[in-house]
Parts: C-alpha cells; sequence; structure tokens
C-alpha cells in the first residue's frame, strides 16, 4: 500500500457540543465544518491539525456504529485514517495479502472522500479507514 498522510482520527464521543468546546477553548483548534453522516448514523465536527484532521463522531442513533462503540469501551479513539491514491486497487492489493475488509467497495465519508474500512482483527485491533480524495 502507498500511504501519504494520516488523513484524519476518528474520535467517538458521547456530547458533539461539548467536545467541540474542549477542542476550540483548551486546544486551540478551529472547527471549520459540522456533517452529518446519515449512512453512518453519526453527526461529525472537523478540525485540522496540519496536513491531519482530528474527526469526532457523535451517534445519531443507539444502534449505529458509534453507539454500540461507546456502550462498549466508552468515549475515545476509534479510527484511523490513511490518505491513498486509487482506492479501489488498494483494497483488492490489501484482501490479497490476506487482509479482511468490512467495504470491499468504496462509499461515501464525510467531507465527499471515498471511503472504506479493514476490519480490527486484521489489523491488530485498530479499524483502519483508507480515504481518498477524487476532487483533488
Ligand atoms: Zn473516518
Amino acid at each position: 500500500m502507498k500511504i501519504s498522510h494520516i488523513e484524519h482520527i476518528g474520535i467517538a464521543v458521547k456530547n458533539l457540543n461539548e467536545a467541540i468546546k474542549y477542542y476550540e477553548q483548551v486546544l486551540g483548534l478551529k472547527c471549520y465544518n459540522v456533517e452529518e453522516v446519515k449512512d453512518q448514523k453519526v453527526k461529525t465536527a472537523f478540525f485540522k491539525v496540519g496536513e491531519t484532521k482530528i474527526e469526532l463522531l457523535e451517534s445519531t442513533d443507539a444502534e449505529g456504529p458509534i453507539g454500540k462503540f461507546i456502550e462498549k469501551k466508552g468515549e475515545g479513539i476509534h479510527h484511523i485514517a490513511y490518505a491513498v491514491k486509487d482506492i479501489e486497487s488498494q483494497l483488492k492489493e490489501t484482501e490479497s495479502k490476506g487482509v479482511q475488509l468490512i467495504d470491499k467497495t468504496p462509499r461515501k465519508g464525510a467531507e465527499g472522500l471515498d471511503i472504506a474500512f479493514l476490519h480490527p482483527k486484521s489489523t491488530f485491533g485498530v479499524l483502519t479507514e483508507l480515504c481518498e480524495d477524487k476532487n483533488q
């Protein structure tokens, strides 16, 4: 795989507005986008830290993936997203190396990126997202 940088770190929070306050008032970052991703049953807030972003995730449905994550593990780091080019062939190559994929083909994530997840069983416990900005 060829990764250019960490695109974002996804962090599960119970209350997006409370968490935004911490990131802005304590860490001094600026929230530049809040977006609901219906497909994932989440509301997201984004901050830039250099080339990498912090993506806060609040569940909009207790049965959604973030709702279940928080119920099981509490708030905290949920996933790491790597920026790649040609995500389709990266997925094929990754699968051919024996890694279990959650998404065999990319889908649309927040900010219009094409995203796909690798299963944490195959990645030493880290839910891993690949993403590609095809608008670039
Ligand atoms: Zn993400």
